[in-house]
């Protein structure tokens, strides 16, 4: 018998960045930034400042904060840092799609990627290292949690992007390259409310990057307790990876299914409070040969959805290394999005974006994994 791991060795790389302790402006909410510079000795109108130079003209160096005395200038560059998440790789799709590989102060990585259109882009936002979750579909899923992002760490990702866009300062015409934001990135936002929320208001801001609620959509697997809380606190549009139509199937390829099953999950969608006809949910469905992409299976969808402000996304199951499902053929994806459009359901297949370089839904991946024994602070427990 071989004594060699089946599997090699992930070996997070040291970090290489900066080790000093202070601390980073990016990611505090506006009351907090108030606060620490209030502590620091400054006047409150200078948080006001701070904020502009660094959401809407992206700046990381206080010395351009022309507006800023020097002293003060220089006093805030002691104090304080304004820090991006560290780019390990960018890679460029033959289609335009970039995925950015990104490290974190304690040398943990995501993945972020853009996707562009003519005259648009989203950029696809991850929210944790791993996932706690096991969609037995998703690539993810088969990085086990190493811990929450930072709201500085969610922000920080957009900000990468606009950086490699050249895209500061926050246009105030209607074309942006990276108009969108889905929170489709490695992790479950609903299990990192708190951080995913003070990211996207910061993105919201006005006096910065200034994205509207219409232009963010917000993915969850099904976290049913945290939908209506979505709605109160962000009001963004809402994803549900719904991937199946009956709990037999749903429970293999989201677990979370076993907890908060398809009549649970449909009502909270049914009573989300952006649920009105001109913003509907999306559902996404992974079209998984022989799994969930039959024509009963199409029909059922349509019975599931009637009652809801819903449009469908149907999604070409994207392979990943040793994954144990095929995508299904063209002629059947198309078949399947026949019955549910003439259902009433708007259901468009997604083309794959990224696939080349493992930037596309459910490829992405990581390889921080976590020391033995530590813990991972604020996470909900995992589903049975
Ligand atoms: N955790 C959240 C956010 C991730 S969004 C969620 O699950 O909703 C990424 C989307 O891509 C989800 O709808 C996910 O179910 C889907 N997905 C995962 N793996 C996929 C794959 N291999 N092919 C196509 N879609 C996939
Ligand atoms: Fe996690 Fe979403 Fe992937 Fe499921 S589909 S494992 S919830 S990232």
């Amino acid at each position: 018998m071989s004594i060699l791991p089946t599997e090699p060795l992930q070996i997070v790389e040291p970090f290489t960045g900066r080790n000093d302790a202070r601390p980073n402006l990016v990611g505090l909410s506006r009351g907090d930034l108030k606060t620490v510079l209030a502590e620091a000795g400054l006047e409150p109108f200078r948080a006001q400042q701070v904020w502009h130079w660094i959401y809407w003209h992206g700046l990381t160096d206080f010395a351009l904060m022309s507006n800023i005395a020097k002293k003060t200038r220089e006093r805030l560059a002691e104090l304080f840092v304004v820090e991006r998440p560290q780019i390990v790789t960018e890679q460029r799709s033959t289609d335009g799609t970039r995925k950015w590989l990104l490290r974190f102060r304690d040398g943990n990585e995501a993945e972020t990627v853009n996707i562009p259109e003519e005259d648009r882009g989203s950029v696809c936002v991850s929210s944790q290292v791993g996932c706690t979750l096991t969609c037995s579909f998703c690539h993810t899923g088969t990085q086990p949690l190493v811990r929450n992002l930072s709201p500085a760490e969610i922000v920080g990702q957009f900000m990468v992007a606009r950086d490699s866009y050249a895209e500061w300062p926050t246009p105030t015409e209607t074309v942006r390259m990276l108009s969108n934001i889905v929170m489709m990135g490695m992790g479950e936002p609903l299990y990192n409310f708190d951080n995913v929320a003070t990211a996207l208001r910061i993105v919201m801001d006005e006096q910065g990057i200034a994205l509207s609620r219409r232009r963010i959509t917000l993915s969850t697997s099904g976290v049913v307790p945290m939908i209506a809380k979505v709605g109160d606190v962000l009001d963004v549009n809402l994803a549900v990876s719904l991937h199946a139509v009956s709990d037999e199937v749903r429970d293999t390829l989201v677990p979370i299914n076993r907890k908060w099953p398809i009549a649970e999950l449909l009502a909270a969608c049914a009573a989300y409070p952006g649920a009105r006809n001109s913003r509907r949910i999306t559902f996404e469905y992974a079209m998984l040969k022989g799994v969930n992409d039959s024509d009963a299976d199409a029909r059922e969808l349509v019975r599931l959805l009637t009652p809801l402000p819903a449009k469908v996304n149907l999604i070409p199951f994207n392979p990943w290394p040793g994954a144990p499902y095929e995508c299904s053929s063209n002629n059947r994806i198309h078949r399947f999005a026949e019955i549910v459009n003439d259902g009433g359901l708007s259901a468009p297949v997604r083309t794959p974006r990224g696939r080349d370089i493992l930037a596309a839904c459910g490829q992405l991946k990581s390889a921080s994994l976590r020391l033995r024994g530590e813990k991972v602070g604020g996470v909900r427990s995992a589903p049975p």
